[in-house]
């Protein structure tokens, strides 16, 4: 007989444990600030012990719009550390869903592990009417126990959907829908039969295979993101090169086009010495290479939203600032 997964659980907060002031608060529960207690999530759905033995490993937990890089790098630690002391066959993460997926994919390029990681979350508190975080939580559990799910990278799942930490993104403020991978699709799903079942496989590299590790980085480089829009001038690019900004990510209109004014200011700021990524605005397609981002010397963002290509590029200054080999890394990952 195959024996049970062991899962680990880290709790980082978000809506799955929050607590409204009634079964009806399902928008406002986020400034009452209340969460359930340790313990208190896993109790509440007893069924997961005839899935998997789960062990709930303490971690900080936020509103996700509060976490900072150096939460995403002790997260990482603590993912190796539960591998390298065999502690978890696979392990899930609960997550506030306003940030989600930006560290779903700092994960899926920076973790070092071939187990399982699944990212869960809610779009309605533990105390709704129809909460949506227990199913998502059992749902969780069930692909980071399934042995189909190794080698896949990081994985979200909610709404009985797994998609790749890549290609998702959160389309709607309230919807339980809201995770959708827009361009590519999700990768499969964690069925109302109980099964897991993947009917793609991620082909750009991720996890073991990136170029990435933290082992000796102490952070990531600052790099900000200037959103264009109709008359917007460059004090906002400026702004961030007087910060010290190494990277901008413009996320311009349509197929990546900042106005002039912007354009002056992004010129500027790569004579400055500060790497420019063009990605759009629109949250779906690609930003192309084109003959005039090429002569500039910028990179193009291919179909990574913007807070996401910030990710990648932040990962990407922490090995090189050569234009070429950052392009290189938008066309890997
Ligand atoms: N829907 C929640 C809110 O913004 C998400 C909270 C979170 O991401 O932590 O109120």
């Amino acid at each position: 007989m195959e024996r049970r997964p062991r899962v680990a659980l880290i709790f980082t907060g978000g809506t799955i444990d929050s607590v409204g002031v009634d079964r009806l608060d399902l928008a406002f529960y986020i400034e009452a600030g209340k969460r359930l207690e340790d313990g208190e999530l896993v109790a509440r759905v007893p069924e997961l012990a005839s899935i998997a033995d789960v062990e709930e490993i303490p971690f900080r937990r936020l509103p996700s719009q509060s976490i900072k890089d150096q939460d995403l790098f002790d997260l990482v630690a603590l993912i190796h550390q539960i591998f390298d002391e065999d502690r978890a066959d696979g392990v899930v993460i609960t997550h506030g869903t306003n940030t989600l997926e930006e560290t779903a994919y700092f994960l899926h390029l920076t973790v070092k592990r071939d187990r399982p990681v699944v990212i869960v979350g809610a779009m309605r508190p533990s105390s709704a009417i129809s909460a949506d975080g227990y199913l998502n939580l059992l749902s969780g559990v069930r692909v980071a126990g399934a042995p189909q799910s190794r080698g896949m990278g990081v994985l979200v799942v909610l709404n009985d959907t797994i998609h790749s930490a890549r290609d998702v993104t959160k389309t709607a403020t309230y919807r339980v829908e809201t995770f959708q991978g827009r361009d590519l699709g999700p990768l499969g799903y964690a069925d109302n039969d109980g099964r897991v079942l993947f009917y793609h496989r991620p082909l750009r590299p991720h996890t073991t295979e990136t170029e990435f590790d933290l082992a000796g980085v102490d952070g990531l480089p600052r790099v900000d993101i200037v959103v264009s829009y109709l008359g917007a001038d460059g004090v906002m690019i400026d702004a961030a090169v007087a910060a010290g900004a190494r990277g901008i990510v413009s996320a311009g209109t349509g197929a990546g086009r900042p106005t002039p004014a912007e354009d002056a200011a992004l010129d500027r700021a790569k004579a400055a010495g500060t790497v420019v990524v063009q990605g759009t605005r629109v949250g779906s397609g690609r930003t192309v290479t084109s003959p005039g981002l090429k002569r500039k010397g910028w990179s193009a963002a291919d179909n990574l939203q913007p807070w996401k290509a910030r990710i990648l590029l932040a990962l990407g200054l922490t090995r090189t600032s050569d234009v070429d080999e950052i392009q290189r890394m938008f066309d890997t990952y």
